[in-house]
């Protein structure tokens, strides 16, 4: 089998790669929703992939598994695999699970990041009424993640919160040791979220990035009574092209309340030291930042060795994205802990796609489907939706 043409269309914001082949099969992969300057990149490998069988995952992403990077630069990557191993089930007759392994798990718990209200203000009383709106949806999403201090408007709109010079800019860029005032604030909301959640909701902090070490280790001491799941990202995590695993581990060292990170890092080389070192306690790479599922199998199983657990991320990755992380991760071993539910955004993407579960979750679980490759396809309304520019995606 030969690939004869890779794709590119935005589909509502998500950049989408449609890759085909010489027998008439062909593979869809999905990037994060907010990159949709990702088109150039992803045809960018075009002339990489080409003629080359796609059957043969790992030989044709050994040709562009170096042109990638952090995020968002490794998304492109991402994406591809995904299509790659989309093409190799169907070709096969096997969902993407029976080639990586096989299953360990016929349904996959996931944790909420997406489906939330928007929060309605910065005090403790918002945060607690935002978490009763997150603990009541339909889901019953056992684990439900809150962004706190520079990962929430907390931030900019607490007077004095850090001390540190306002950046106005996207993607989290402010950075700043906190103020005793800011502190007990971000304390007094997160005792509000957790009074509501109570035993019954695990309760996940994505905190930065943009804390200090000595800030993240006194949140941490201070939330150990409160049994957080665990605080995300606080020093680094995002769009931060680094990882810092040293001054991490300073941190996990001291405290009992679990530290999280790594939904940024692109390839295996780069959580090497994070693991080894055990600089954290739980991380959360996303499929499609760390350059696809076999690679996320592959940190996770390497994680597992060295007692971390395995939260992915996956926010923003779409309907493929969500096909592909459960895919994986009904593959990985026990230290899986849940992914976090993607959602279609425009909410007509669940029209255009087919394959998904009836309701997609339910008490927080997805059942893995058996359908040939990530088991999810385009129906034909989905061609209404393509951009002028994208009008022959599908042809
Ligand atoms: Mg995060």
């Amino acid at each position: 089998m030969k690939i004869t043409d890779l794709k590119c269309a935005i589909i509502g914001h998500n950049p989408v790669v449609r890759i085909t082949t010489d027998e008439g099969i062909e593979g869809y992969g999905q990037a994060e929703s907010p990159k949709r300057y990702l088109k150039p990149h992803v045809l960018f490998y075009r002339d990489h992939v080409l003629g080359r069988d796609p059957t043969d995952v790992e030989r044709v992403m050994s040709t562009i598994r170096r042109l990638g990077g952090f995020k968002p630069w490794g998304s492109a990557v991402s994406a591809i695999e995904f299509a790659l191993w989309d093409i190799a089930g169907k070709a096969a007759g096997v969902p993407v699970y029976k080639l990586l392994g096989g299953k360990v798990r016929d349904k996959v718990r996931v944790y909420n990041g997406a489906v939330r209200p928007p929060l309605e203000g910065i005090t403790p009383q918002h945060y607690a009424d935002n978490m009763r709106q997150m603990k009541e949806s339909p889901e019953n999403f056992s684990i439900i993640k809150q962004g706190v201090a520079f990962h929430s408007p907390m931030s900019t709109e607490v007077p004095d919160f850090y001390y540190g010079d306002h950046v106005d800019a996207r993607f989290h860029p402010n950075r700043g040791l906190l103020t005793e005032k800011g502190f007990k604030h971000l304390m007094a909301c997160i005792e509000a979220t957790k009074d509501v959640c109570g035993d019954e909701v695990g309760l996940a902090l994505d905190a930065g990035p943009g804390m200090m070490a000595p800030d993240l280790l006194r949140l941490a001491k201070e939330c150990e009574p409160l049994n957080l799941m665990w605080i995300e990202d606080a020093l680094t995590g995002d769009y931060v092209p680094y990882v810092l695993p040293d001054v991490y581990r300073d941190v996990t060292m001291a405290t009992s309340t679990p530290i999280h990170t790594g939904e940024q890092i692109y390839l295996r080389q780069n959580f090497k030291d994070l693991i080894e070192q055990k600089a954290v306690n739980v991380i959360g790479p996303d499929p499609a930042d760390i350059g696809g599922i076999a690679e996320l199998k592959w940190v996770a199983e390497y994680a597992d060795l060295h007692g971390i657990l395995m939260a992915p991320h996956g926010t923003a990755d779409g309907l493929i994205g969500l096909a592909a992380l459960v895919q994986v991760c009904a593959t990985l071993p026990p230290n899986y802990i849940a992914f976090e539910y993607p959602t279609g955004n425009p909410e007509w993407w669940y029209d255009i796609i087919d394959g998904l579960p009836d309701p997609i979750v339910t008490d927080s679980y997805i059942d893995v489907w058996d359908t040939p490759g990530l088991g999810v396809s385009f129906n034909d309304k989905a061609r209404a939706y393509l951009r002028e520019e994208d009008a022959d995606f599908f042809d």
